[in-house]
């Protein structure tokens, strides 16, 4: 059996999973705001509570907005103040005795995608997330790969290609390409342009106007011009930045999540775009939307101890 944790600022959801995958439990309970005593009662509860109930012992994964220390595997979240700078790895394993194993929740939708059916078998598999910000997971043979510090897959903070760079210089007239910061401390990284939020930062960039990408979205298919303008122009930078992209990684799949990927004309306009940026040899793969929606999170925490 397999127990998955979404550990969320707000809610933490709980899904059990049989060897065959299927999901046979959920529960969601309130994160503790800031008591870490407290979160690690409410998980370790969880874990005993299920344990009884189908009489295993399951293996346990946490998926978390964060990523542990590679020094002293403290984990490192902001938007989890209970977790914060906590060892929550090892302090849970010694009260459910077992190991387990933590990913971020970027990580954690990529393995939920790359475990559905249709994809179970594919070498690699991308998975995006076009969402509040921009930022991924990769999945190689069925597993995450996080890296020798647990940043891979953190593309929404590598910097603007040069090419998009001049391309959006050159899109509007009197208007010079935007320079955005980061919550990271630097300038020009590709979360900040291809986020819901960069989508949005961008409008009110080149049309000095804020508005909300659903309404933009729900102008570009009323054809209004300033709105077709600026999809166009999206399209064109998220081309760029997925050519790069893909020609480091060069996935057999690409799985995209998060309010965006729910904008359809980014799956008929990324194939054509892409293509002119990665080699000659390179193809553009499959750029498919996620399946499992609010539930990839539980399911790629739970996916975690696949072996
Ligand atoms: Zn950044």
């Amino acid at each position: 059996m397999y127990y998955g944790f979404d550990v969320g600022g707000t809610k933490i959801e709980f899904g059990a999973f049989n060897d065959k995958l299927e999901r046979v439990a959920s529960e969601r309970v309130p994160t503790p705001g800031e008591d870490y005593q407290a979160l690690l009662t409410v998980l370790a509860g969880l874990v005993t509570k299920y344990d009884e109930q189908f009489g295993v012992k399951g293996l346990v994964g946490i998926g978390i907005p964060g990523m542990e220390s590679v020094e002293d595997s403290s984990l490192m979240t902001s938007n989890v103040p209970a977790a914060k700078g906590q060892f929550l790895r090892k302090d849970l394993e010694a009260l459910i005795e077992r190991p387990l194993k933590i990913a971020n929740d970027a990580n954690c939708f990529a393995l939920s995608e790359a475990w559905d059916e249709e994809h179970q078998g594919k070498e690699s598999v991308l998975g995006l997330i076009l969402g509040t910000g921009f930022g991924g997971g990769i999945v190689v043979n069925g597993h995450v790969v996080s890296g020798g510090s647990h940043v891979a897959g953190e593309i929404g903070h590598t910097r603007m290609p040069l090419d998009a760079w001049f391309y959006l210089n050159d899109s509007a007239q009197n208007k010079d390409a935007p320079l955005f910061s980061c919550g990271c401390d630097k300038k020009g990284c590709i979360d900040n342009y291809l986020s819901g939020r960069g989508f949005e930062q961008l409008y009110a960039h080149y049309y000095d106007e804020k508005v909300k990408a659903v309404d933009i979205i729900e102008q570009y298919k009323k054809n209004d011009d300033k709105a077709v303008e600026h999809v166009n122009r999206f399209m064109d930078l998220l081309a760029i930045c997925l050519g790069n992209i893909f020609t480091a990684f060069d996935p057999d799949v690409v799985v995209l999540g998060g309010g965006l990927s729910n904008f359809e004309a980014i799956y008929n306009e990324m194939p054509k775009r892409i293509q002119p940026h990665l080699l000659p040899v390179g193809k553009v793969p499959k750029i498919l939307k996620a399946k499992h929606g609010d539930s990839g999170g539980v399911r790629g925490a739970a996916f975690l101890n696949i072996q």
